[in-house]
């Protein structure tokens, strides 16, 4: 006789939840994701701004084409065209005064692509410009354990081992590094970094094409991934707060804050930060764990504003100055011609300057870059603005980070980790959640293939229905 399958909890509705409880449910199984908040999505959420008259995110997300996996998320939840993205790389960069120099991709091979860009970067010396690309042709000659092993030192480190001086540093390295690890180079592990500029910027002509939700984020990619499961019998319970989990035989008791108690297979998709407070004591002091569970994390700030008249006809822009960083063009990004050019997102990362200013002084701060930056904007009045601060964004990769995140097994038998923070190679984005979900999914249906266990058929709506993480309130 064959048996029922087994029943999945996947505690935590982030990207990580999201992309293991799609592939879980997608394979037949019983899914029931429990999130503590009232909304799914973790750190990628939106919601309704009636001042600035459009979806506001928790902070502008960006996206590069090989981020694989999230897109590939994305066409499996029917979304792939809620993610706008460019042809080909082209960055228009503003230096302190507003002059602009532009990274874009030739139509060259990798990593010949940025040649010519690079020699004609004006915001850095002609020497530095040559230093660059002497380090360029050294990480793309880099190989993976020698990238393993510069997980020791931090990238700035790395940097000036081979040559390379602060005005690159701080006027090119970091363009890239602070939007992509929420770090700067002296704070981030090389082994991290280097992974993310060898599978961006030099292994592909297209892989550092950028992109960007055209919708809020909810509407972007949670709202359709929480239609999919439920449309496939998974449930998805919002304001679900687990409040520990005690790993038993072949799986994980999991004890809800209102006292109900679910008994199944477990996948933790929590942040890391959060993860010690659900485990017993005692994992939260093993020597495979315990690293990663101390990982410091880091704010981003986005400061919206909308102005009388358009000041910006690109879709976004880098900016040399700290106070500006990356500015977004998000009523062209929304596709709405009214606000094109008007609605601009500064985005800060690292950003704990920013964190401490009172909102009012921030945005005062952020409009005085931006008419630094951009002469449109010198005549445009602000009309309005919003201010989203994020204290604890996202884990920082500090050195030593790549050795200390852990995989998608744990010691206990049908209980896996995921969320951005795991061991993916990648900072912490959504494509290292949906990553990070994805393995931690597949490792436990090999486990479960291995045992023999019963499945359903794949991706079918209806079908016979399996055991459902079985519930009992105490
Ligand atoms: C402002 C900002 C800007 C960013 N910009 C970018 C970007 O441009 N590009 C990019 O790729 N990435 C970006 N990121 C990072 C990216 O959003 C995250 O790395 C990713 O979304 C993390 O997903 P996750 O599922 O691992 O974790 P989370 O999204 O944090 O999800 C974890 C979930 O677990 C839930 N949870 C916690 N405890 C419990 C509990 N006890 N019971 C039940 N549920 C619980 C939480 O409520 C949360 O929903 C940004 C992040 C922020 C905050």
């Amino acid at each position: 006789m064959v048996g029922a399958p087994p029943g999945v909890i996947v505690v935590g509705a982030g990207l990580a939840g999201l992309a293991a409880a799609v592939e879980l449910a997608g394979e037949g199984l019983p899914v029931t994701v429990l999130e503590a908040r009232p909304h799914a999505g973790g750190a990628t959420y939106s919601a309704a701004d009636g001042r600035l008259d459009l979806p506001v995110d928790n902070g502008q997300h960006v996206v590069l084409r090989c981020c694989s996996y999230y897109l590939d998320f994305l066409r499996r939840i029917g979304a792939r065209d809620a993610v706008w993205m460019q042809r080909s790389l082209d960055v228009p960069v503003l230096d302190e005064v507003g002059r602009e120099a532009r990274l874009r991709a030739a139509p060259l091979p990798a990593p010949l692509h940025l040649v010519p860009s690079l020699l004609a970067y004006r915001h850095c010396s002609r020497p530095a410009r040559l230093r660059i690309l002497r380090a360029a042709a050294a990480i793309q000659r880099l190989g993976e354990t020698e990238r393993l092993q510069a997980d020791a030192v931090t990238f700035a480190q790395w940097l000036h081992d081979r040559g390379q001086q602060d005005e690159e540093v701080a006027r090119f390295w970091e363009l890239i590094l602070l939007p992509t690890c929420n770090a700067y180079a002296g704070e981030v592990s090389a082994a991290l970094a280097l992974n993310v500029l060898r599978m961006g910027f030099f292994e592909d002509r297209r892989a550092a094409d950028i992109g960007a939700p055209v919708l809020g984020l909810s509407e972007a990619h949670v709202d359709p991934a929480v239609a999919w499961l439920r449309a496939r019998r998974a449930q998805v319970r919002l304001r679900a707060r687990v409040a520990t989990v005690e790993p038993g035989e072949g799986g994980a008791l999991v004890r809800l804050a209102d006292g109900e108690t679910l008994v199944g297979l477990a996948v933790l998709a929590v942040p890391h930060d959060r993860l010690a407070g659900l485990l017993p004591p005692a994992w939260a002091q093993e020597r495979w764990l315990a690293p990663a569970l101390g990982l410091p994390t880091a704010p981003i700030v986005n400061v919206t504003l909308r102005f009388d008249r358009p000041v910006t006809e690109t879709d976004f822009l880098a900016c040399l100055d700290p106070e500006t960083q990356w500015v977004f063009n998000t009523g062209r990004l929304r596709d709405d011609p009214v606000l094109d050019g008007r609605v601009l997102t500064v985005s800060l990362s690292a950003a704990r300057d920013a964190l401490e200013l009172p909102e009012r002084a921030l945005v005062e701060r952020t409009v005085a870059a931006l008419r630094r930056v951009l002469l449109s904007a010198r005549e445009a009045r602000l009309v309005t603005w919003r201010v989203r601060k994020e204290p604890h964004a996202t884990f920082v990769g500090r050195p030593g980070c790549e050795h200390a995140r852990p995989g998608p097994v744990t010691p206990a038998p049908g209980v896996y980790l995921a969320g951005a923070w795991t061991a993916t190679g990648w900072p912490a984005t959504m494509e290292s959640a949906v990553r990070s979900g994805v393995a931690a999914a597949r490792q436990l249906l090999r486990d479960l293939r291995v045992q023999g266990a019963p499945m359903r058929e794949r991706e079918r709506g209806g079908g016979r229905r399996g055991t459902r993480p079985q519930a009992r309130r105490e």
